[in-house]
This record gives C-alpha cells, structure tokens and sequence, in this order.
C-alpha cells in the first residue's frame, strides 16, 4: 500500500474554505470609474459584507478574508467585524493592483504597505497574500516570499492539495522548459468556476448572471468529488460581497454550507489553519 503524500497528519476528511477578496471600490478609485461603477463596489461594504459576516456568525464558520489596503482603512466598521468575527486577514493589494503591470519596486511597496496595514490593525504580520485578478509578474511570488508572506492563493496547479510554489521556472519556444526549484511560499490553489464572479458578473466575453443553481451544481459536485476521492484534501470557494451579497446569491450559498455541513468529516477552516497544519507535515 502506498502512501498519499498529499495527506497531513490529523487533517479532516475534507476542508472546505470559504475566501472572501472584499475589493470595495478600491479597483475602481484606481481606475477612476463612473459613479455606477463605483456604485456597484459599494454594494459590496453597504450590504454584501454585512449579509456574509451574518451568515457565518450564525453558521460558526471561520472565513479568509482578502482585503485591499483601501477598503481596510475606509471602510473600517467591516474590518472591525472581520477581526471580531475571528476570521483571518490577509492581503490583496491596496488599490487592488495588477502586479503583472507593476515594476519589482512598485511591487513592494505595495506589498509593504499592505501588510503594515494589516498588522496595524491585527498586531501580527498576515500570513496570507492572494493576487488581485489572480494575475501575476514572472517575479511578484519571489516578492511576495521576500515579503515574509507563508502562503499565497492565485495559482491553479492543483485542485484539492496544497504545494510549494517553484521560482525559477524558464520557458522558451527556443530552449523548452526548465523548471526551477520549489521555495518556501506554500501555494493553496484556486479555480475560475469555484469563484463568483465570472459565474455572475457581466465582462468581457461572457454575460455573467447565472442562474444559481447552476453554480450550486458545479459547487456540491466539487464537494462531492473531493470527498470521495480526495482524503484530507481543501475545497475553496472564492466570493466577492458585491457579488454574492444578492439576495439570490446567498441563497445559493446557503445551499453549498448545507451540502458540506451534510457530508461526514467536513470542516471549515481559514486558509491560514489549512496551510499551517499541512507546512508542519510538509517541510
Ligand atoms: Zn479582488
């Protein structure tokens, strides 16, 4: 019999996380947006937030928040509730930048900056860093380790099972691939279809607004799969309050929390728990 490498000591049969990137407005004071534009990001402290914190209060659930700088120090009755409802803070920028676009400099100033405000209002310096739009330069994850950050959520090499990120990778049409080696930053994997937002925001390409129970579909069934086939392993979920905080939207979450409180050994935890028990089993 072999041995599954990918399963920490003690880990539940599986873990379900629920990250939450509360962008706010800060993309679009960036961009300087039109009122409605703003409007729409300002749905997310006004209401969304409100409705989830709610909602996991009253589940007990521990949830990862991913908080722009800005939306951290405007919107501060919400980072407040965040911290009182024990849920984990990390960092996402602060004006919810593209680092693909950022020069190494500019990139840790960002980065600096936003742990700062992060640890001003936690006291401790935030293990966990996720990449605006998931985008990535070819040198910000070598930053972002520098950065004293534990894990980050951007990549998708994996579904259930965490890993080291490697820096170093080279690809070229003219040389192939060399990979380099793994370093420290432990990666927990993300994935478009278990995130709200190309599932219901209209954008380029796509007409957003699904039906939810579509999306609760795709949701149980990853539920479903992972606990079948993936002992030990992490579903993620990634929601924006000014997506999901739709009164529909809830529902449907609501709906998801119900699948996995029914399956056997399902936990909920904060990134930062996951990552902590898996690093000391995976040095
Ligand atoms: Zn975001």
């Amino acid at each position: 019999m072999g041995v599954d490498y990918h399963r920490a000591v003690d880990a539940p049969r599986l873990t379900v996380a629920v990250t939450i990137d509360h962008d706010a407005i800060s993309d679009s004071v960036r961009r300087g947006d039109p009122p409605v534009k703003v409007s729409h990001g300002e749905f997310g402290p006004r209401v969304g937030a409100k409705r989830l914190l709610e909602m996991l209060a009253r589940r007990g659930i521990p949830a990862t928040f991913f908080v722009p700088g800005h939306t951290l120090t405007t919107f501060t009755d919400d980072t407040d509730a965040i911290l009182a409802g024990g849920h984990e803070l990390g960092c996402h920028g602060w004006f919810h930048e593209d680092f693909a676009e950022l020069a190494g400099e500019q990139a840790r100033d960002v980065l600096g900056r936003s742990v700062e405000a992060v640890r001003a209002v936690t006291g401790a310096t935030p293990a966990g860093f996720r990449a605006p739009y998931w985008s990535l330069g070819s040198e910000t994850l070598e930053l972002v380790e520098a950065a004293g950050f534990v894990y980050d959520s951007s990549l998708m090499a994996d579904d259930y099972h965490l890993y080291r990120v490697r820096h170093g990778d080279r690809h070229s049409t003219a040389a192939g691939t060399e990979w380099g080696a793994p370093g420290r930053l432990v990666e927990a994997p993300v994935y478009w279809a278990m995130d709200d937002w190309p599932h219901f925001e209209p954008g380029p390409g796509r007409s957003g607004l699904s039906t939810p129970s579509a999306v609760l579909e795709i949701w149980t069934e990853e539920l479903r799969y992972a606990h079948e086939h993936a002992p030990g392993g992490l579903v993620m979920i990634t929601i924006h309050p000014e997506c999901i905080g739709r009164g529909h939207r809830m529902a449907m979450l609501e709906r998801f929390v119900d699948a996995a409180s029914r399956l056997d050994g399902v936990v909920f935890e904060t990134l930062g728990a996951v990552v902590g028990r898996w690093a000391a089993t995976n040095p």
